[in-house]
C-alpha cells in the first residue's frame, strides 16, 4: 500500500537547471522530494538512474488519434497510441477535437471524450472551429477544461475560416484566457495550384509538395500575426515547416507581436525527395516536407528560441489505406489530393529530438524545454505538467542516453505498418517512465493497465 518510489543517482534536468540528485514520487503520484542523496525509506521501492538523465515526462501538444479521415481513420486510436507515446517517454498528450460545419463543438467534445477514455496517459483537447462561433462558445469550452483553439488557413472545403472568423475568435479567445492555434497555409491559392496540376495531368505524389510551396506557408503565417496583432491576441502556429515561414514568425515576433511556433520531427529530418521514392504515400503530410535546407534554419529557431516547441501532428495510416485513399477506392487513389495526410511520431518525438542534442544543435536543457516544459506553460498544464518540481505530477521519465535504437515500425509500438525513419538507429531512449507515480512503461514495454490516463482540465494560458 501506498509505495513510494526513489529514482537515485541520476542528473536531473528541468527548469531549475541540471544536478545530480534523486527524486522521490509520492504515494499521491506527485513529485515528494528532489534532492542528493536521500536515505531510501522502507516504503520507497528504487530505482536505479545512474548514468542516465531523469527529466519531465513529455507533453505532446499536438495528436490526431481515432481520427476518421473521409472514408478511412488514423491508425491508432488512444489505448495504442498513449501505449507507444508512454513507451517514447511522453506522458502527456493534448489532441485536436473537430466541430465541423453545423456541428454542435460541444457534441465533438463529447465524442473525443469518449474515444480517449482508454488512454494510459493523461490528456487534454483543443478544439477545432471550422465557422463563425458565439462568444459564448469560447466560454463554455473553457469552463470544461478546453483553453485552445485551432483555425485552418487551409482546406476550403472542410476546414479553413476567413480572416473575419479568424479576428472574431481571436478577440473572444483573449477575452477568455484562452490561446488560438493556426494551421498557416494559403488555402485559397493552394486549391487553385491543386486544380491547376491535375488540369494538367500531374497526378503524382511529388504535386502534393509542389501545390503547398513555402511561400504559401509564409504569407499565411505572416497574415496569422497580422490578425493576432489587430486582436492584441496570443497566436500559436501549428507545424511551422520551412524558412520562409520562420522569418515570418520572426519578423513578428520583434515587432511584438505574442506569437509562438510548434515544428515537428519531420520538418527537421526528412525531406522532400522521399515523395519521390516507390513509397512516396507514405511520406504525405501537411504541410509537406521540404527542401532539406529548411531544416537547418528550424534547427536554428529551436536553439535560439525562436520556435517554441516540438509536437509530432502524429497522424497514422495504415498503407493499405494510404493506398486506397480517403474515398477508400479498391483500385487505389486517383491521384495526390486523395492520399491521406499524416505522418507517425507519437513515440519517437524525444528520441529524434535528442539526436539535435548528440549533434549539438540545441542543449540537454533546450530538448527538456522544447519536449516538456514550454508545451506545459503554452497550454495550461503548468507546473503539473513539464515539470520535477515539488508538487507537480509524477510524470518523469529516466533517459538512457547511450541506449541505441532502430526506428523501423517492427522497433517500434504505433498500430501501423510503416516508418518514416526506417533504416535510421538513434542513442538514447527511455529506460523507465512513470505517470502520475504509476511505472507505465519499462525498457521498451509498456506496461500501464488499460485506461489509466486522465483527462486535463486545462486553464487559461498564455500571454506572451
Ligand atoms: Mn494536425
Amino acid at each position: 500500500m501506498s509505495r513510494t518510489t526513489l529514482v537515485r543517482g541520476g542528473t536531473v534536468v528541468d527548469c531549475d537547471g541540471e544536478r545530480i540528485a534523486d527524486v522521490r514520487l509520492g504515494s499521491d503520484g506527485r513529485i515528494a522530494t528532489v534532492s542528493a542523496g536521500l536515505d531510501a525509506t522502507a516504503d520507497d521501492d528504487t530505482y536505479d538512474a545512474a548514468g542516465c538523465y531523469v527529466v519531465p515526462g513529455g507533453v505532446d501538444v499536438h495528436t490526431h488519434l481515432h481520427l476518421p479521415v473521409g472514408n478511412v481513420r488514423v491508425s491508432d486510436d488512444f489505448d495504442t497510441g498513449t501505449r507507444a507515446a508512454a513507451i517514447g517517454g511522453t506522458t502527456t498528450i493534448i489532441d485536436y477535437v473537430t466541430a465541423y460545419r453545423g456541428e454542435d463543438p460541444l457534441a465533438a467534445l463529447a465524442t473525443w471524450q469518449s474515444w480517449a477514455e482508454p488512454s494510459v496517459i493523461d490528456y487534454g483537447l483543443h478544439m477545432t472551429f471550422t465557422e463563425p462561433v458565439p462568444e459564448r462558445m469560447i466560454a463554455d469550452c473553457v469552463a470544461r477544461g478546453v483553453t485552445s483553439f485551432k483555425l485552418y488557413m487551409a482546406y476550403p472545403e472542410l476546414l479553413q475560416v476567413d480572416d473575419d472568423t479568424i479576428l472574431k475568435i481571436m478577440r473572444h479567445a483573449r477575452k477568455h484566457g484562452a490561446l488560438v492555434t493556426l494551421h498557416c497555409e494559403d488555402g485559397d491559392a493552394i486549391e487553385s495550384l491543386r486544380q491547376a496540376a491535375l488540369a494538367a495531368g500531374r497526378t503524382g505524389v511529388i504535386e502534393h509538395a509542389n501545390t503547398r510551396p513555402a511561400q504559401l506557408e509564409a504569407q499565411a503565417t505572416a497574415r496569422a500575426a497580422r490578425l493576432a496583432e489587430q486582436a492584441d491576441a496570443d497566436a500559436y502556429v501549428v507545424h511551422l515547416s520551412s524558412a520562409p515561414a520562420l522569418a515570418a514568425v520572426r519578423e513578428a515576433q520583434e515587432r511584438g507581436v505574442r506569437i509562438a511556433a510548434e515544428t515537428c520531427p519531420q520538418y527537421l529530418y526528412l525531406d522532400v525527395s522521399a515523395l519521390e521514392r516507390d513509397d512516396g504515400a507514405n511520406f504525405v503530410c501537411t504541410p509537406p516536407l521540404r527542401d532539406a535546407w529548411h531544416a537547418d534554419e528550424l534547427w536554428e529557431g529551436l536553439a535560439r528560441g525562436w520556435i517554441h516547441t516540438v509536437a509530432t501532428d502524429h497522424c497514422p495510416f495504415w498503407m493499405h489505406d494510404r493506398r486506397a485513399g480517403t474515398q477508400a477506392r479498391a483500385d487505389g487513389y486517383r491521384d495526390f489530393t486523395e492520399i491521406p495526410g499524416g505522418l507517425p511520431g507519437i513515440e519517437t518525438r524525444l528520441a529524434l529530438v535528442w539526436d539535435g542534442v548528440r549533434a549539438g544543435r540545441i542543449t540537454v536543457a533546450d530538448w527538456v524545454r522544447l519536449c516538456a516544459e514550454a508545451p506545459a506553460r503554452t497550454f495550461g498544464l503548468w507546473p503539473a505538467k513539464g515539470s520535477l518540481q515539488i508538487g507537480s505530477d509524477a510524470d518523469v521519465v529516466v533517459w538512457d542516453p547511450r541506449h541505441a535504437q532502430g526506428l523501423a515500425a517492427g522497433d517500434l509500438h504505433m498500430a501501423v505498418d510503416h516508418s518514416p525513419y526506417a533504416g535510421h538507429t538513434t542513442t538514447g531512449w527511455p529506460r523507465a517512465v512513470w505517470s502520475r507515480g504509476r511505472l507505465v512503461a519499462e525498457r521498451g514495454r509498456c506496461i500501464a493497465e488499460p485506461a489509466t490516463g486522465r483527462y486535463l482540465e486545462r486553464h487559461a494560458v498564455w500571454s506572451g
